[in-house]
């Protein structure tokens, strides 16, 4: 498995947004991804540690589960990771993806790449940017917060993208990070929902649906039904 460049990881994203008919530039809605190209998705609290994995059946049914106790702005990163992971990883081999970064292996770091790519294009980050910004290499808290809920990411994960794409220097990065994110959001205005956890046992695609029409139809009966959905909502997994 190949490591993705910097460029590479953009342009595999650009072509996915091309794909799913997305701007280039424009933040992306990751659940309206998942039910346009119809991907079951499940969301419930996992351990803290682990963001997400997914699967493809051999008939290329899709599916992801993603952990609902991590904030929403990382639960977006989980889905556009698993995206490369079902869409682009040559050798997928179900795995749980977690958040450590030191002893990801290289279809992990590709995973991460892509999905930083996809969710933070360059040229739409660059938009809202000023020429001094891009200058000095510092960027200003109120340009961080307009990015961040522009894009819908973590705070971190929009910090590593900057320094990444070489737009924020060593000393700014550091000095962003310190910030208290909650705190810096409310002065500026904005609501925080994105730094929280939530949407416990949100399911996406057509799994719910289906068994309820099945059940209004008398395919299956009430208990069967029950069954179906308590896979998906029962804590106890
Ligand atoms: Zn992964």
């Amino acid at each position: 498995m190949k490591k993705l460049t910097l460029d590479s990881a953009e342009s595999l994203a650009s072509k996915f947004r091309v794909d799913i008919g997305a701007s280039l530039n424009e933040p992306i809605n990751v659940k309206a991804i998942l039910r346009k190209l119809n991907i079951l998705t499940i969301f419930k609290p996992l351990s803290d540690q682990l963001c997400g994995l997914s699967l493809k059946s051999a008939t290329d049914r899709r599916f992801i589960l993603c952990n609902s106790r991590s904030t929403k702005g990382r639960q977006h990163f989980t889905i556009a990771h698993e995206f490369y992971h079902l869409f682009y990883d040559e050798n997928p081999i179900p795995h749980i993806c977690s958040e450590e970064n030191g002893g990801k292996n290289t279809n992990e770091k590709n995973a991460d790449a892509f999905a930083s790519a996809l969710l933070m294009p360059k040229g739409g980050l660059l938009q809202f940017i000023s020429e001094k910004e891009l200058t000095e290499k510092e960027l200003h808290i109120a340009t961080i917060l307009k990015l961040e809920h522009y894009f819908s990411v973590s705070r971190l994960s929009l910090l590593t993208r900057l320094k990444a794409l070489g737009l924020l220097s060593e000393k700014s990065y550091t000095m962003l990070k310190e910030y208290p994110i909650v705190e810096s959001a409310k002065q500026y205005g904005y609501e925080t929902s994105l730094y929280f956890k939530g949407q416990d046992f949100l399911v996406i695609g057509d799994y719910v649906e289906k068994a309820r029409r099945l059940f209004e139809q008398g395919t299956i009966s009430e208990g069967h039904f029950n069954e179906t959905i308590n896979l998906i909502t029962n804590d106890e997994n």
